[in-house]
């Protein structure tokens, strides 16, 4: 069994990823958005601490949403052969995305485990996948269902359990301004599905030190 934590790419290192993957994100058309917004909420986009907020704000959706340029099954097509068949889990994967209903962040943290049957993935990878799924308008509950299946499909395992928990800035700072509430989303496919001794084992070692 493999219990470990991981980092996730730095934002350097999406941003060139989103370069290379020829990001056809249109600044220009974000730019002249922003100001309408600024304008219709009753703000002066030509004061000084605006002004170049709609360049900032070109720029960060590039960011935030550069995964909707780059294919997250990419990362998991390159297995290795692995003769003991523990489980792996992957904990504690730090993620943001943006919720497509608001265009608000929601942040948290992403668990994996997986019941390997001869192939394993980097442990990266994972975290890379997480990061390449997030980075797009997204809801918690397909983000989780994606990442399952995405491990389900390229890496082939005898099973899969993937569980989300977020703080969504929609429900903290609007409409039912609940600060500090958590949603968790799972998705699980195959054995862990299946069998639920395997399903608590994973439960358990997700969830040991709380
Ligand atoms: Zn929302």
């Amino acid at each position: 069994m493999a219990d470990t934590s991981t980092t996730t790419p730095t934002l350097a290192e999406l941003a060139t990823a989103a370069a290379v993957a020829g990001a056809p994100v249109d600044h220009d058309r974000i730019r002249r958005a922003v100001r309408e917004i600024l304008l219709a909420v009753g703000e002066d986009p030509d004061r000084e601490g605006l002004q170049e907020t709609p360049e900032r704000v070109a720029r960060m959706y590039a960011e935030i949403f550069a995964g909707l340029h780059l294919d997250p099954a990419l990362h998991l097509q390159k297995t290795f052969t692995q003769k003991a068949d523990e489980m792996v889990i992957v904990k504690d994967i730090e993620f943001a995305s943006c919720c497509e209903h608001h265009l608000l962040p929601f942040t948290g943290k992403v668990h994996i485990g997986y019941l390997p049957d001869g192939r394993v993935v980097g442990l990266s990878k994972l975290a890379r996948t997480v990061d390449a799924v997030a980075r797009r308008p997204q809801v918690q509950e397909r983000m989780t269902e994606a990442l399952a299946d995405l491990i389900m499909n390229e890496v082939n395992p005898r099973g899969v359990a993937v569980i989300v928990e977020a703080s969504h800035s929609c429900m903290t700072i609007r409409g039912v301004r609940k600060p500090g509430s958590m949603t968790t989303t799972s998705a699980v496919r195959g054995i862990l599905k299946t069998n639920p001794a395997t399903r608590a084992e994973f439960m358990s070692l997700v969830f040991a030190d709380r």
